[in-house]
């Protein structure tokens, strides 16, 4: 099988596997616990947690909260800023700006916001799904209690230029988040460059296991905790699930040290199949920024077909792809993603999502371009017939 939906979800690195096995036989100390087996689970814990610091260039390992998944550590964020900034105010901060490309973690938080008293604000995004920093400015008042911004987008790749975004938050004394689930480990993520409170990331996107993730939280800024409980310096209650952390650390190392390679070799694949799509399947759109996008990730709207069709009819020629955001796949629901692009309900119906990760090579893509045009004619055959 070629996969090709790394955005979806990513395989575990077998160096990722052998640093987390002893934590899943025997050393299954809890870290908590002050004799040596809980202690060896806590060293590996806080190198853990060092490695992920270091990745994301946070000034302090204290500043990462490890969590169950990307979307606990959104929810952490915004519902933690909005109830903290909503408390010690006074109840004069209550609005929180995102925008309308946002994970459902994220859209889902705002809108239970909305219902609870929340002012809450979907931001627009242009054509190529890129927000304006000016546009974050000028929504911010004194009522905002956070803002939060995407680094990248998981559906169409568009990265956001969240620097201007995050000094503008910074200079009116605002909490920034940026979701950065879909960016860490394919594209430079500094924290202190950004200039983010806080930033979300998750395991299972970066060749680490699922149901890990992690919050950076800059020191000083305050989130009412979701899980209450004497852990993670009471920002999160609840045993840590150890070996899945250490599996975290050890992407993060591996990141650290072959990430640039690996986003080299995605961004000439990523060239190859724009290039290959456009001369070989006509009526083909290729969404998103084309210039500020991860280097891993592609995506078209193909006209006359419909996207959930083509991933079926693909995946019985041995390729695993994708026709949206991996959470919402299944339901027939068009792209919020696109939709916020403009791009006509014609369309949307037609997306493609392809995104490459550890493991692909130029071959598969070769392979891939081979069995992509028949697919789509027959589709497009059948549905004129229907017609
Ligand atoms: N944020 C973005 C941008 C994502 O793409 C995803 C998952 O697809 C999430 C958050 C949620 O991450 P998790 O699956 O770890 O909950």
């Amino acid at each position: 099988m070629i996969y090709l939906d790394h955005n979806a979800t990513t395989p575990i690195r077998p160096e990722v596997l052998d640093a987390m096995l002893p934590f899943l036989q025997e050393q299954y100390g809890n870290p908590s616990s002050v004799y040596a087996l809980g202690q060896a689970s806590r060293r590996a814990l806080e190198e853990a947690r060092a490695e992920t610091a270091r990745l994301i260039g946070a000034a302090s390992p204290d500043e990462i909260v490890f969590t169950s998944c990307g979307s606990e550590s959104d929810v952490f964020a915004v519902m933690g800023a909005a109830y903290e900034a909503f408390e010690s105010s006074g109840g004069v901060k209550n609005q929180i700006i995102t925008t309308s490309i946002e994970h459902e973690a994220i859209i889902s938080c705002a809108r239970l916001l909305k219902r609870r008293g929340f002012e809450t604000l979907f931001l627009p995004v242009d054509g190529q799904a890129a927000v304006s920093a000016g546009a974050v400015e000028e929504a911010l008042s004194e009522r905002t209690a956070l803002v939060s911004v995407m680094h990248a987008n998981n559906e169409v790749g568009t990265i956001q230029a969240v620097e201007p975004m995050a000094r503008r938050c910074r200079e009116r004394g605002v909490l920034f988040h940026t979701d950065a689930v879909q960016s860490v480990g394919k594209i430079p993520v500094n924290v202190e460059k950004m200039g983010v409170s806080l930033l979300s990331l998750s395991g299972h996107k970066l060749n680490a296991p699922k149901g890990v993730g992690a919050l950076y939280v800059r020191r000083g800024a305050r989130l009412q905790p979701l899980i209450t409980g004497n852990y993670e310096k009471f920002r999160r209650g609840g045993t840590l699930n150890v070996a899945s952390i250490v599996g975290l650390g050890a992407a993060c190392r591996l990141i650290r040290t072959e990430g640039e390679r690996h986003a080299q070799e995605w961004a000439r694949m990523r060239e190859r199949l724009v290039e290959g799509i456009l001369a070989e399947v006509p009526d083909s759109h290729l969404s998103g920024d084309p210039v500020n996008c991860l280097p891993n990730t592609v995506h078209f709207c193909l006209e006359g077909i419909d996207g959930h069709n083509l991933v079926v009819a693909l995946d019985m020629k041995g390729a695993a792809v994708s026709s949206g955001a991996a959470c919402s796949s299944g339901a027939a629901e068009p792209s919020h993603v696109l939709k916020a692009m403009g791009i006509s309900s014609d369309w949307v119906r037609g997306a493609l999502r392809i995104s490459l990760g550890w493991g692909n090579q130029p071959q598969e893509i070769e392979a891939f371009l081979k069995m992509l045009p028949p697919a789509v004619d027959k589709l497009r055959a059948a549905n004129r017939i229907s017609r």
